[in-house]
């Protein structure tokens, strides 16, 4: 078929206010860049639907004349499975971005679309909120069909766990409402393995009261002779897997020229969901440990990611560089193995200064309330996982822009050449920190996974949840038309 066949039938089958673009439509690049540039899949034409039945149409539509398809929201999947689908119509659900409280204000309509930060300012408006991604630039949708980790995960669990029934567009076409009591299993699948079953149109979402209106935050630097000391905080913080709920602490190893131009420092931001004098308990005896540089601040919520350099201005979120993720679970860290990672990163940046815009990042989120939550109920397989480490590559050159987060300001395009040496930088240290927990069989979060992770790494390693997947896979998709996104089926 040619492109102006293909626009005819589409414009013909589509409803008005949908649009369609190709290469030489200015609005094309708008709606196909991404996050990383290196993993962009092959797309011959944009679809931007304007309703559920827009989607299900051009689902049929691609199924009919043989033309794969994929999902696009706001562009940060990170995995090499996308460079599978060659010459596709990407379904981009900008359009279908809605927001609508319940009546009884616990709970929201989502339309597909929708991203963090847009939930986060719109529900706080109300004195409500949700769990979303703490960088506020990704979607909702993308992270809640992987698990989803949040700030407010502690006192709700993951974002999968706020899902109440899902919209969907099968990979027939057809529409249907996947809930606990229609279609069930799907229910089941969608809450963890979601990317692998249709296109989520809309969303029944559970919101919650604003247990407060402000944050606390703390950014300190250390260097890196302090960093046994700061990980046996890091894991006395976390005790466990019963870190506070209020509790949100993140570490990276990273190049910040401030401090030094020659070796990585260690960030540590610490947030707390209430005031200073409530956080102190927790944070203090970080401040004792004798950072370098600190700031501190209390916030609203939805300034908080902003302040933290995780918000939609802020450069980590800015599309067009090249980086990948490289997830690895823990129950807690190795402080031997988490050294020998350091200098595996300081050696790295020091002999490619193209990749000093990357990071090491060590996220504790509270994890006790998704542990509450039976593991058997849904397709996230990693419950037991206290810690989410991941490897953060980028071939982004490091600008002195703006305080705290002084790099990740990407000014070339990727680089074949550093993204292969970053890969095998980033094989070696997801190695040693699953050398740290020996007892342990590697686990990796699909929304952070690379795309070289085996399946049961990225889905769970018990016989019974393959199967499931895998009947799930065969009753809903069995031609595997999702496919592109760490698929279950490869
Ligand atoms: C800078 C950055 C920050 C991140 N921060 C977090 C974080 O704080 N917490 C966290 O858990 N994860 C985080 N992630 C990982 C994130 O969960 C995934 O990248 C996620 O897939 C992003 O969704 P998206 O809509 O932004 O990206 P997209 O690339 O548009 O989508 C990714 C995948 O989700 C599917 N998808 C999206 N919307 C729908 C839909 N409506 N129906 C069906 N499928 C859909 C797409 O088909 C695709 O397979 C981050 C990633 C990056 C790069």
């Amino acid at each position: 078929m040619s492109k102006t066949e293909v626009q005819q039938e589409l414009r013909r089958q589509l409803s008005n206010d949908s649009e369609i673009y190709f290469p030489f439509n200015s609005e094309f690049a708008n709606y196909t860049e991404r996050w990383s540039e290196a993993v962009a899949p092959d797309i011959a034409v944009v679809v931007v639907p304007a309703t559920a039945q827009d989607v299900a149409t051009t689902v049929k539509f691609a199924n009919a004349v043989g033309i794969p398809f994929y999902v696009v929201n706001r562009g940060h999947g990170t995995t090499i499975s996308q460079l599978n689908l060659k010459h596709g119509i990407e379904i981009s659900m900008r359009s279908l971005a809605n927001i609508k409280i319940a009546k009884d204000g616990n709970s929201a309509l989502l339309g597909g679309g929708v991203f963090g930060d847009e939930v986060i300012k719109t529900l706080d408006a109300k004195g409500k909120v949700t769990v979303t991604g703490t960088c506020t630039c990704v979607g909702v949708l993308g992270p809640a069909l992987g698990g989803g980790f949040g700030r407010y995960m502690g006192f709700y669990g993951l974002a999968t766990d706020q899902i109440i029934s899902l919209d969907v567009v099968l990979a027939d076409g057809s529409l249907a409402k996947v809930s606990a009591t229609s279609n069930p299993d799907l229910y089941w699948g969608m809450r963890g393995a979601g990317h692998n079953f249709g296109v989520v149109t809309q969303v029944h979402y559970k919101i919650h009261d604003r247990p407060t209106a402000d944050w606390y935050y703390t950014i300190m630097f250390f260097t890196a002779d302090k960093l046994e000391e700061f990980f046996d905080l890091l894991n006395a913080l976390g005790n466990n897997g019963k870190q506070p709920k209020e509790v949100v602490v993140y570490a990276l190893f990273t190049m910040n020229p401030q401090i030094s131009t020659a070796e990585p420092v260690i960030l540590f931001s610490a947030q707390y969901a209430g005031t200073a004098a409530a956080a102190q308990p927790y944070f203090a005896p970080f401040m004792k440990l004798g950072p370098v540089l600190a700031i501190n601040d209390t916030v609203p919520y939805p300034d908080l990611a902003e302040a933290n350099g995780n918000g939609v201005n802020s450069p980590v979120c800015q599309p067009g560089g090249s980086g990948s993720l490289n997830p690895v679970g823990l129950k807690e860290y190795n402080v031997t193995t988490s050294r020998a990672v350091y200098n595996l990163f300081k050696e790295m940046v020091t002999r490619h200064p193209g990749l000093n815009g990357s990071i090491v990042q060590l996220e504790n989120y509270p994890v006790q309330k998704m542990k509450t939550i039976d593991a058997a109920s849904t397709a996230y397989p990693h419950r037991s996982d206290n810690v989410l480490v991941f490897v953060s590559l980028h071939s982004y050159t490091s600008v002195l822009t703006e305080f705290p987060y002084s790099s990740l300001t990407p000014i070339y395009a990727p680089s074949d050449i550093l993204d292969l040496i970053a890969a095998k930088y980033a094989d070696q240290a997801r190695a040693l920190f699953d050398a740290g927990e020996p007892h342990r069989p590697l686990t990796a979060y699909v929304n952070y996974a690379n795309g070289k992770e085996t399946v049961e790494q990225v889905y769970g390693y018990e016989a019974w949840r393959q199967q499931k997947l895998r009947a799930l896979k065969k009753k809903y998709d069995p031609e595997n038309r999702f496919r592109f996104y760490n698929p279950i089926v490869r």
